[in-house]
């Protein structure tokens, strides 16, 4: 669905690009959420003026059903969620069911919107910002400041080439590890399972953040690279030592139509499922970077 559509039917207003909206006294906003790398829905973001505690996140969760409520840091941290309305009616009765129950339970816990300015506490804001798709009210020279000081650390962090042979190892290193699930479902059960494949870009991605280079925006692509090479060369493995263990080459067995067609076979599952599992996580990766840092503060210069 169109997000205008939507808006109209949640009787949401447009205001500096954003569609807002009021509910039992609740502000929230209608965005557009990457779920991963592709997948892109329409949800309600509501911004809460504390760090949510997992008793007020697991009540708006509860109250949320499916799709699953998600924390988000809008300014704060882990002090917004965003509602995905994916499956849910879009009959007006049932959506003001739905933002009953959101708000009953936003009340129950006592929440309350962020209105104070985020940097520095105080109320009485002088201006609005747009942060990940919500309004946020700010003091003007806050929120200059903490534009400028976060973007000199990014940019000085982006250019910066320090730990980055380190921090390619351990996504090296990570990979392998990422992969010893895989390794015992197809060793030992003979069997590749795509979710276990998500481990691999996972766990790379963890070790190049422990290697401490900075995150720039081809962090991802390089993560999705080196799980691609070390899942093929697992299959390569698996087949060199089969191929050991019969006496012969790899080469020569390679000259075995079967086994070529059943080598190629698992060369591509293991591509394809190692493209399925850096699609789930791509989303977790590409919001760490300083690119995405960047784009989401983009709103607090003006
Ligand atoms: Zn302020």
């Amino acid at each position: 669905m169109k997000i205008e559509k939507m808006a109209s039917l949640l009787g949401m207003k447009e205001t500096q690009g954003v569609f807002e909206g009021t509910y039992q006294g609740y502000t929230f906003h209608l965005i557009h959420y990457y779920t991963d790398a592709i997948t892109k829905i329409l949800a309600l973001q509501f911004v809460f003026d504390h760090q949510l505690t997992k008793d007020e996140f697991k009540a708006i969760s509860k109250a949320q059903g499916a799709p699953i409520a998600r924390l988000e840091s809008v300014a704060l941290t882990q002090n917004a969620v965003v509602l995905p309305l994916l499956y849910k009616s879009t009959k007006p009765e049932k959506l003001n069911v739905y933002l009953t129950k959101i708000t009953d339970a936003m009340k129950t816990s006592n929440l309350k919107n962020l209105n104070h300015c985020p940097f520095c506490g105080l109320e009485e804001t002088d201006a609005q910002r747009v942060i990940k798709g919500s309004i946020v009210h700010v003091h003007d020279q806050c929120a200059k400041d903490f534009y400028e000081k976060v973007i000199e650390r990014v940019e000085a962090e982006e250019k910066s080439v320090a730990n980055l042979p380190k921090s390619l190892l351990f996504a090296v290193i990570g990979a392998i590890v990422g992969l010893i699930p895989t390794f015992i479902s197809v060793l030992f059960f003979n069997y590749m399972l795509a979710l276990l494949y998500a481990l691999i870009p996972l766990a790379s991605f963890y070790g190049f953040k422990k290697g401490g280079a900075a995150k720039n925006a081809y962090v991802p692509f390089v993560v999705a690279g080196i799980s691609l090479v070390i899942s093929l060369l697992f299959i390569v493995w698996i087949y060199q030592t089969g191929a050991a263990s019969l006496g012969m080459t790899f080469a020569e067995m390679l000259e075995v139509p079967q086994n070529r067609s059943e080598f190629i076979g698992d060369l591509g599952t293991s591509a394809l499922f190692t493209g399925i599992g850096v699609l789930i996580v791509w989303k977790s990766m590409s919001q760490q970077t300083n690119a995405q840092i960047k784009k989401d503060l983009s709103g607090l210069k003006k």
